[in-house]
């Protein structure tokens, strides 16, 4: 599904030899490697403040924290994502409610939202999905009329750009009041560990997180409020310094990558291909243009709409290429996520993608030949 060493082939000498710097300086734990990253990361976001941490689940988590959440207050997020971002609501002891997607774009309904919003409601966490933008217009004109919080979870996303409607483009993991990413080796700015960081532009809060990363010391051994132990160590961030200058050149591979696979699939029958409808850029969505940077890819995912999905699985696994499901098992059937407020009806959308989506080989990487012979093993199956 992705290919990390043919990577890491193009910057093996910087990266070799910045890890060895870090090991001689023996500066392992916030050095100025991980000052530097972050420093670099404000700058290429545009974002006022970056606190780099331990992962992504952690940065969502401490972001929740910050805000002052308490135990009661309802926290509205995607029925469809990765299980990260229900978990940490949970773990708070927060009210998760989850809402159903949009089919297009995989991503939060701004509908599903206004119908799930009580007086409890404090927070919508937003995911920016496979890497394409949410509706984040629309998501912050309802927190806005609602007084509540918007934290995005970038994990997917990072180096998006979304356009709002008044035509202003912002970095996302920069337009909500705090965001969360990751840096999973296989997310598109990954690092070869765990790493992950929350980003905001407000001073206070950033404060605040600054000390709840820390066991919520704002000064040496005065704990102030109860905080985690949550970092980023150096050799990590030397790995980003190198990676950060080329990530807009990977997320343009990616994107390169999943133009071929739209184009070789186009008009097949049965199967839909992503739709990136942030861009503006033109009107056909299902074709994807230079400038469509609205989508990293950090998946690409198709729905196979006739009902062979799994045997399409089972196909691409035979002829030895990779595939993925994400995901699928709704959140609100999961075990742990189970509430009687759930209605089956209320998720028409997930329980239907759950059944369709497969997610093909992503990466930086990619070349025409895979590509080539993964969209003829798919046409031909489906063909069939
Ligand atoms: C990867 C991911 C996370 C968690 O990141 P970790 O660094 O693995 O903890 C959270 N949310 C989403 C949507 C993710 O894809």
């Amino acid at each position: 599904m992705v290919d990390l060493k043919g990577q890491y082939e193009q910057i093996k000498d910087q990266v070799d030899s910045s890890i060895s710097e870090v090991i001689n300086s023996t500066a392992f734990i916030n050095g100025p490697e991980v000052h530097a990253f972050q420093k670099e990361l404000e700058d290429y976001l545009d974002v006022k403040h970056v606190i780099p941490c331990a992962n992504g689940t952690d940065a969502l988590q401490i972001a929740m924290m910050g805000l002052g959440l308490e135990p009661g207050d309802e926290v509205i997020t995607a029925d469809f994502t990765f299980a990260a971002t229900v978990e940490v609501i949970a773990l708070l002891r927060l009210t998760p409610v989850l809402v159903d997607v949009d089919p297009d774009s995989f991503n939060i309904d701004p509908e599903a939202i206004k119908k799930a919003i009580t007086p409890k409601t404090k927070a919508i966490v937003p995911v920016h999905l496979f890497g394409q933008t949410a509706n984040m217009d629309q998501i912050m004109s309802i927190a806005k009329e609602h007084n509540l919080f918007v934290i995005e979870d970038n994990a997917q996303g990072i180096g998006a750009n979304y356009k709002f409607d008044n035509g202003k483009v912002t970095k996302t993991g920069a337009i909500g009041h705090v965001a969360s990413t990751s840096f999973f080796p296989s997310k598109n700015l990954g690092c070869y560990g765990d790493g992950g960081a929350i980003f905001t532009n407000d001073d206070d809060l950033a404060h605040t997180i600054r000390g709840i990363v820390n066991h919520g010391m704002y000064k040496r051994y005065h704990h102030d409020v109860v905080g985690v132990n949550s970092r980023l160590d150096s050799i990590q961030a030397t790995i980003l310094r190198a990676k950060l200058p080329n990530l807009d050149h990977y997320n343009n591979a990616r994107r390169a990558a999943a133009r071929k696979y739209s184009n070789a699939f186009a008009g097949i029958e049965h199967i839909i291909t992503p739709r990136v409808e942030g861009n503006h850029c033109n009107t056909d969505h299902n074709t994807i243009c230079d400038t469509c940077d609205c989508h990293v890819f950090h998946q690409y995912t198709l729905r196979i709409t006739n009902d062979k999905r799994d045997d399409l699985v089972q196909h691409l696994n035979d002829n030895g290429i990779p595939c993925g499901v994400y995901y699928p098992i709704p959140l609100h059937s999961q075990k742990a996520y189970q509430d009687d407020r759930y209605n089956e009806a209320d998720f028409p959308i997930t329980n239907q993608l759950i059944n369709e989506v497969i997610s093909l080989p992503m990466h930086t990487e990619l070349d025409d030949e895979q590509i080539d012979f993964i969209t003829k093993t798919v046409i031909d199956f489906v063909n069939k």
